[in-house]
């Protein structure tokens, strides 16, 4: 019988442009003591992202360094660039008690399923397909090669859904966050999470 309560890991993905970082980023303004794992990846920064904060920018080498010496608990490549999760830190959170978030894409949240099946998987998703082009495109980070990848793509993602626990309809952000967090705590709830109760009774 589990005798200590560890943390949960929660992961959230979807297709890209559904609003994972925009969504994950207002959760982590409302509940700061998630603790938010910043991924590796070899592509390049945007404007204004901080190395350490937004992710660790490294280069092919180092990274297929990270993947040989098993420091990844997942990785990818994801249009392009590999991005990938570390490992000690999630390891380390979840041990010493502390929820974990996980905002990655849907391969890496595959590799994750196999290694962490009691974890929480939530599919965000954007209200339509229309909506999904607009907020792509909205972002102004892509040129017309990579929206259409991305894009083209997301039909065929969506249908990934089904191998999730919960789904998300991102239409506003405020209403989405507060799904996610209700999830947080529906499962901060769950009898199998918290068998160590009657042991201490
Ligand atoms: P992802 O991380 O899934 O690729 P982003 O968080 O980068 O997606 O969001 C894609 C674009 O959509 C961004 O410009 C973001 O500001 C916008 N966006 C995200 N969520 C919403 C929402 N609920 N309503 C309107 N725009 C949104
Ligand atoms: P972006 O380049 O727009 O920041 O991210 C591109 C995609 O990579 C997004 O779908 C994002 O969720 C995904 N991503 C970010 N970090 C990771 C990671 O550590 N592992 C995996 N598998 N995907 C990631």
């Amino acid at each position: 019988m589990t005798t200590r309560k560890s943390g949960i890991l929660f992961v959230v993905s979807g297709p890209s442009g559904a609003g994972k970082g925009t969504v994950c980023k207002a959760l982590m303004e409302r509940r700061p003591e998630l603790c938010l794992s910043v991924s590796v990846t070899t592509r390049a920064p945007r404007p204004g992202e901080v190395h350490g904060v937004n992710y660790f920018f490294e280069t092919e080498n180092t990274f297929e360094a990270m993947i040989a010496n098993q420091e990844l608990l997942e990785w990818a490549k994801v249009y392009d660039n590999y991005y990938g999760t570390p490992r000690s830190f999630v390891e380390t959170k979840l041990a010493a008690g502390y929820d974990v978030l996980l905002e990655i894409d849907i391969q890496g949240a595959m590799q994750v399923k196999q290694t962490y099946p009691d974890g929480v998987f939530i599919f965000l998703i954007p209200p339509s397909a229309t909506e999904l082009e607009a907020r792509i495109l909205g972002r102004g980070t892509e040129t017309e090669e990579s929206f259409q990848k991305r894009f083209g793509a997301a039909r065929h993602e969506l249908q990934m859904m089904k191998e999730y626990n919960y789904v998300v309809v991102n239409d506003v952000v405020e209403a989405a966050c507060q799904r996610v967090e209700a999830i947080i705590e529906a499962e901060h709830c769950s009898v199998s999470r918290n068998l160590y109760l009657l042991s201490e009774w």
